[in-house]
């Protein structure tokens, strides 16, 4: 896939993926510090996905990215459904070229994003480390240390990539890769982060740790027992039904007759968000990760009415191949 290179709907150059359970008190500083950046929030897409609060979290969002980020999102669940179905929700909204998820406790400090985005440049995925040489951690529990260190060392067991710190809730993407991982993946808890590294890795994605500077924050939704246990048994789940090796599908299209297909704004909205958009040459395929091969061919007529003077053929990508692009 040399000669192809994404395309993206967003004039955002960067989206921020924030899961947030019952942060009423924990949220707005973080939305307040992201509108002061040296980016200006008009390229910044925030997205704040409210995992089914039943308190002001979805209010408060609301209003600040009315006020502050003329590109911002917010994407309500109906009931709470884990971190995991939080981010997926997000990083399937997602527009713009690259993504970073966050925390919305702001644990990470923020001066973790530039040394994310300059890593981007060269790697797929980008992860904040609180273990590795150059982080510092704050008012992190003794207990806590040891289970985190302890899962680590279970991951390294069941896993060949060789991730100091997994659970850290700062990670930037490209966002195609993000989108493809993310749809891939069944895990709903914490547990996901380590699910989503997993399948990176074992699709060709390269993976830089940074180190980050880190302090616990009071409120944690996190229970360490039952947490770690469950996130120590929705991974083992997670491998033992990874086998399957996943295509993503959808509708290659091809203009009739002259060059290139002029209406891509068109070709922007007509497609579900989630979609992954590729040019190769004078085609663009459009991917869409979470949608079945049936519907798939259900949604290629519907594109023949919308657009008759194109072609549409149904076509598959792995997430290899979405590696494999270089922009
Ligand atoms: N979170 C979520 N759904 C949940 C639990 C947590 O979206 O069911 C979010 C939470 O709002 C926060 C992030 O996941 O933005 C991490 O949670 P927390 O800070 O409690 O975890 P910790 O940092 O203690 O591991
Ligand atoms: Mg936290």
């Amino acid at each position: 896939m040399t000669d192809c290179h994404f395309l993206f709907q967003s004039e955002a150059r960067i989206s921020i993926v924030i899961p947030a359970y019952n942060e009423e008190q924990r949220i707005l500083p973080l939305l307040q510090k992201l509108g002061s950046l040296r980016t200006p929030a008009e390229e910044i897409e925030l997205i704040v996905v409210d995992d089914g609060s039943s308190d002001r979290t979805s209010d408060l969002c609301r209003q600040e990215i009315s006020n502050q980020f003329p590109k911002g999102k917010l994407i309500m669940l109906e009931s709470n459904s884990g971190k995991g179905s939080a981010l997926r929700a997000g990083i399937a909204a997602v527009s713009s070229p690259v993504v970073i998820t966050m925390d919305a406790d702001m644990a990470t400090d923020l001066s973790a994003m530039e040394p994310a985005l300059r890593g981007l440049q060269a790697h797929h995925i980008v992860v904040g480390s609180r273990t590795i040489e150059g982080s510092e951690t704050q008012g992190i529990s003794s207990i806590r240390k040891c289970i985190t260190t302890g899962f680590s060392l279970f991951l390294r067991f069941l896993t060949r990539y060789k991730i100091s710190d997994t659970q850290c809730g700062f990670k930037a993407y490209r966002s195609p890769v993000a989108k493809a991982l993310f749809s891939s993946s069944r895990v709903k808890g914490f547990a996901q982060d380590a699910e989503i590294l997993d399948l990176g890795h074992r699709h060709d994605c390269s993976i830089l740790e940074i180190p980050v500077r880190w302090t616990s924050v009071p409120g944690s939704k996190v229970n360490l027992v039952r947490d770690s246990l469950s996130s120590f048994l929705e991974f083992i789940w997670y491998r033992l039904n990874s086998g399957r090796r996943k295509l993503i599908y959808g509708i290659s299209l091809l203009k009739n007759g002259t060059e290139g297909i002029e209406d891509e704004k068109g070709i922007f909205e007509f497609f579900p968000p989630e979609s992954i958009y590729i040019r190769c040459g004078s085609k663009i395929e459009i991917l869409m990760p979470d949608i079945a091969r049936s519907e798939i061919e259900k949604i290629a007529e519907a594109v023949y009415t919308k657009f008759p003077d194109c072609e549409a053929h149904i076509c598959s990508r792995t997430l290899r191949d979405l590696a494999s692009i270089k922009n």
